[in-house]
């Protein structure tokens, strides 16, 4: 199930990518994982996919240590500031970075434990009351002073969208995040000017989310199946 799953999504990256006319080499899946067992992941694994999204920290603290240390992961789950070291320890990149407390944090773990960590903004970009997530007027002046008062690299944006049973429906949202990262860019805010991240597009709307730019697409259900619990 997992490989045939595997082979529709990336087909499918393909297709967005060159309907866009985009490298689909840019196109980056993220596995999300939570709540499937070390040998669904495997099996993911064995079929060449190597990077892996998990949102609960002591999920993730129990499965990573049982997977080929070849593998990534990311963090996509609520950043909680008693949680820091122990995510700075476990993962690759922290997608969910929304304030200069969080970000202090993680820098000051990564400094002690010798560890470089990559990280991308969260954007709360559909203005959602109960979301985490920066708003994307305050977006830049979070980005000065994460460059000012870190070492943490800055590798993008990421956005976690309303749902929407269309997956046309979050265009604008996928574009928004876009012209926000362009603009970022043009003003030297990220690690990388020239190819910065955009987190965005999951099972339902990764699609549209690369034809408008997405470069990191985090898949759950549609790899691994539904979730239960
Ligand atoms: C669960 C989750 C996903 C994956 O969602 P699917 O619809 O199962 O593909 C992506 N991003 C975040 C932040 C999630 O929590």
């Amino acid at each position: 199930m997992i490989e045939q799953n595997l082979r529709t999504i990336r087909e499918a990256i393909h297709r967005s990518a060159e309907r866009a006319g985009r490298d689909p080499s840019t196109i980056q899946l993220v596995a999300v994982s939570k709540k499937k067992g070390v040998s669904l992941i495997r099996e993911a694994f064995d079929c060449g996919q190597t990077v892996f999204g998990e949102n609960y920290l002591q999920e993730a603290a129990e499965k990573i240590p049982l997977l080929p240390e070849e593998a990534r992961w990311h963090f996509i789950g609520r950043l909680q500031s008693n949680k820091a070291k122990q995510i700075v320890s476990l993962f690759d990149v922290v997608e969910t970075v929304y304030n200069i407390k969080g970000a202090k944090l993680l820098h000051k773990h990564s400094e002690a434990l010798g560890k470089s960590i990559s990280i991308l903004i969260q954007v709360n970009i559909g203005r959602e009351g109960q979301k985490s997530g920066v708003f994307p007027e305050e977006a830049q002046s979070l980005l000065e002073q994460i460059k000012s008062e870190t070492a943490l690299r800055v590798q993008g944006l990421m956005i976690l969208p309303p749902y929407m049973a269309e997956p046309e429906a979050n265009r604008p949202l996928f574009t928004k995040t876009r012209r926000l990262g362009e603009e970022f860019a043009e003003k030297g805010l990220f690690e990388n000017n020239e190819r910065f991240d955009l987190s965005m597009g999951m099972s339902g709307d990764f699609e549209v989310a690369i034809e408008e730019g997405a470069t990191l697409v985090r898949i759950g259900t549609a790899l691994f199946g539904e979730r239960v619990g």
